[in-house]
């Protein structure tokens, strides 16, 4: 039998583990590990591995393969603690079977995919505020891309104002003051960046003005899939709020303008004519790194369908233009479809798409090879626009 304690839907599962600890006398997390795997042992001999002794690997996500042993011992936890509803099993960030961009991992939690790059790897933040409040740690703190507090609309205290040592309740074991002696809610920290405020509220699912660019309805996952690629295009690390939110503002038209000039400059350096060109060669990993944000369907990835947009504006002014032979490879085709290779390679044996290159014999196309042309890839998407759904797995019957 444990003690209770109050959990918070918003609360990270090492905060919970820690108060639940703290809560019962441990004197750190260790000796509360030890107890809780000696337990999940002696009901379970055929369980391998340990329960972590530290928070920072506590995490599902952390765990190679199953996660079966920590799943274990989260539910003896809850035993203990004579709660229902799994409500340590819903604070945990498991691994997500889906990806971003370039097979960036993800985590999951509450019907959330977020990539674990933008996770937190040293100090862990706090609000000053909250924790007058309620002390325990947010999830959104873990994340890079929360900066702020939306409660409070204050920015977030990294290091301590008296030692200046980086803020991680993971390694310290206390939520609520600084090693030295500090008290976090003592201090007052100055009001939130507007942008950073807007990016996290956003992320938070409020319908700022980000919302009104990428859409009202759009999944938070894919919200973060916006970020991410955003992040990754313009090869930012620290400060990315104030550039992106302006880059929002200015959507789809700076971007097109920015394909536009690829287009430009392939036209006076390139010394192959158009359709010997390979796609990637003017835009290098662009359709590549939408494929998956995470998801690869136009009504949930804007940057994809703006693409999408992007050409078939083009060459309804120009639909002859030399720059419509370019090669496209059936990975890049089938993400410019919304759909996947193998249905690519049907779409090609049924004749709806051609190829710019002669095929070597009894050779298999290879997902990599640029060989389709950039105007048969928009005709057959033209084709189809009559159908009351817009994504090519629904046009071609079932075969
Ligand atoms: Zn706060
Ligand atoms: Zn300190």
């Amino acid at each position: 039998m444990l003690n209770p304690i109050e959990l918070y839907e918003d609360e990270s599962l090492e905060s919970c583990l820690l108060r639940i600890s703290q809560n019962n006398y441990y004197d750190s997390f260790q000796d509360f590990s030890d107890e809780v795997w000696f337990h999940v042992k002696e009901e379970d001999r055929e369980v391998r591995g340990t329960f972590p002794a530290t928070l920072n690997t506590v995490n599902l996500y952390h765990s190679h393969t199953s996660s079966d042993l920590k799943l274990k011992a989260l539910i003896k936890i809850e035993q203990w603690l004579e709660i229902n509803n799994f409500p340590l099993l819903k604070s945990a960030l498991s691994r997500s079977s889906n990806t971003f961009l370039r097979q960036h991992s993800a985590v999951f939690r509450n019907g959330v995919d977020i990539p674990r790059i933008l996770l937190r790897k040293n100090g862990i933040p706090v609000c000053p505020e909250c924790l007058k409040e309620n002390e325990y740690i947010r999830q959104e703190w873990h994340f890079i891309t929360h900066d702020v507090c939306t409660k409070h609309k204050t920015d977030l205290l990294h290091h301590c104002p008296e030692c200046k040592t980086s803020i991680n309740y993971q390694e310290s074991e206390n939520i609520t003051d600084c090693q030295c002696g500090f008290k976090f809610s003592d201090h007052l920290t100055p009001q939130a960046n507007s942008n950073a405020l807007l990016i996290a509220q956003w992320l938070n699912s409020e319908n700022t003005k980000l919302a009104n660019v990428w859409g009202e309805h759009q999944a938070i996952s894919s919200r973060f899939g916006v970020l991410l690629w955003y992040i990754n295009r313009y090869n930012l690390t620290d400060d990315f709020s104030t550039s992106f939110v302006k880059y929002s503002l200015n959507w789809p038209t700076n971007f097109y303008s920015e394909l536009d000039e690829q287009i430009d400059k392939a036209k006076t350096v390139q010394i192959k004519p158009f359709n010997k060109i390979f796609f990637n060669e003017i835009f290098n990993r662009l359709l590549l790194d939408c494929r998956h944000l995470p998801t690869r369907e136009f009504k949930t990835n804007s940057i994809l369908s703006h693409i999408y947009q992007y050409f078939l504006s083009r060459y309804q002014i120009q639909p002859n233009s030399g720059v419509f032979s370019i090669l496209l490879s059936p990975l890049e085709a089938s993400t410019l479809l919304s759909c996947t290779t193998d249905q690519i390679y049907r779409l090609y044996e049924l004749g709806f798409l051609k190829l710019g290159v002669r095929p070597k014999l009894h050779q298999k196309i290879a997902s990599h090879q640029s060989v389709f042309t950039l105007s048969s890839i928009i005709l057959v998407k033209l084709s189809n626009m009559q159908s009351s759904q817009d994504e090519l797995h629904h046009y071609l019957s079932a075969w």
